[in-house]
């Protein structure tokens, strides 16, 4: 499987030096490098223990804590990896890169933490929220059962929205961000039981904000095979229904629901702060600068089309398809990435579908089906796949 891509560092985040062909020739002079191909080889255990013994050898040396975080990260131990990630903060408090990936692990069930907790308030958990509490417990009971080197193709569901950037909301009320985030769990947790085949990480566990910078750094810190970002549009066009799957537009065009979809994300997008390290000046123009923007397009089209095609028809009224579209979450995304518009708030039809928790689940099923089918694709993960999906 073509899974571990070189892992190119982009100019204005960069915090790990550049593993090329070139530099890997030289790999041998330094032992960073070598840390660095051997997570890149899904080598954890041999990657920790010899960036271990770096830090042990010299407390001050910022690069390989921030790369045994990445090492711990993608052996899924939060943890250790939130540690490893202090620690470089410690010596280089201004590393905001670093800083971020330690927010979005902090964001981890950690002992004697509770989400009930910091709701409070007369008005408790909506109903979405306390599923999304309960499926978030059940996916953290799950972790820390990837069988160390043997290279699963690695997942990463983004739940889009968060915090006060709560996305559409339906009619009734329906939040785009607690209906993200329950599609993510479920579908999450589905795939994590289908077998040892698929690493799954999740960009937020909980309702909190995350940048577009911060979604990003997620598929490049766990070393995304695939980055799915889960939607539920609202769009000026109430008629519009149905599951859309896009991939980024790189020049092919797009239609009029995948620029009505856009135009709405990106709005939000950019009134969450962090965003400047997107768009001309930030982490987009260095991808241009880099050649890198789109680079997986081809592949992410691909992805989008197995979706599409695994989803058919679906519970809504419309249609639904698979296109392009010039999303910029999808651009802040050096993956395979795909963004999914499962169903729309602006749509009461699909409103009433996804306020109903059974045809939820129906839907996540249906995701993580598609999923898997992308994972055969991709010519790895789980052999067999578990009957019930
Ligand atoms: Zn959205």
């Amino acid at each position: 499987m073509n899974r571990r891509r070189f892992l190119v560092r982009l100019a204005g985040i960069a915090a790990v030096s550049a593993i090329s062909p070139l530099s890997l020739a030289l790999a041998a002079a330094d032992p960073l490098a070598t840390a660095q191909h051997l997570i890149d080889a899904g080598k954890f255990e041999e990657a920790v223990s010899m960036l271990r013994r770096i830090t042990v050898d010299d407390p001050r040396n910022e690069r390989a804590f921030i790369l045994l975080g990445r090492a711990w990260a993608q052996a899924d131990h939060p943890a250790q990896a939130l540690a490893a990630f202090r620690a470089a903060l410690r010596i280089n408090p201004a590393d905001t890169h670093t800083r971020m990936l330690a927010d979005i692990l902090a964001q981890r069930p950690l002992p004697g933490e509770t989400a009930s907790r910091d709701k409070g308030g007369r008005h408790g958990a909506s109903r979405q929220e306390k599923a999304a509490l309960a499926e978030r417990e059940a996916f953290a009971a799950g972790q820390g059962r990837l069988p160390p080197g043997k290279g699963p193709f690695r997942l990463v569901i983004d739940a889009g929205h968060g915090g006060p950037d709560v996305g559409g909301v339906g009619a009734s009320g329906l939040r785009e961000k607690d209906v993200a985030l329950d599609l993510a769990l479920q579908t999450a947790r589905k795939i994590q039981g289908s077998g040892p085949g698929v690493a799954v990480f999740l960009t937020r566990l909980s309702d909190v904000p995350l940048s577009l910078a911060a979604r990003g750094a997620c598929a490049d810190l766990y070393g995304a095979d695939l980055f799915f970002s889960l939607h539920a549009p609202f769009v000026d066009d109430a008629s519009v229904s149905g599951m859309y799957l896009f991939s980024l537009e790189t020049g092919g065009g797009q239609d009029a629901v995948a620029r009505a979809v856009a135009g709405f994300e990106n709005r939000l997008a950019g009134a969450m702060p962090g965003f400047s390290r997107a768009g001309r000046h930030g982490v987009e123009a260095g991808m241009l600068r880099g050649g890198m923007l789109g680079r997986f397009a081809g592949q992410s089209a691909r992805y989008a089309a197995i979706l599409g095609k695994s989803h058919g028809v679906g519970p809504f009224s419309g249609q639904g398809g698979v296109g392009t579209a010039g999303l910029s979450l999808l651009s802040a995304v050096d993956a395979p990435a795909v963004f999914a518009a499962t169903g729309f708030l602006s749509n009461t039809g699909d409103e009433a579908v996804l306020a109903d928790a059974q045809r939820r689940r129906d839907l996540a099923e249906s995701l993580a089906r598609g999923i898997l089918e992308i994972v055969r694709d991709a010519g790895g993960g789980p052999p067999d796949v578990s009957p019930s999906l």
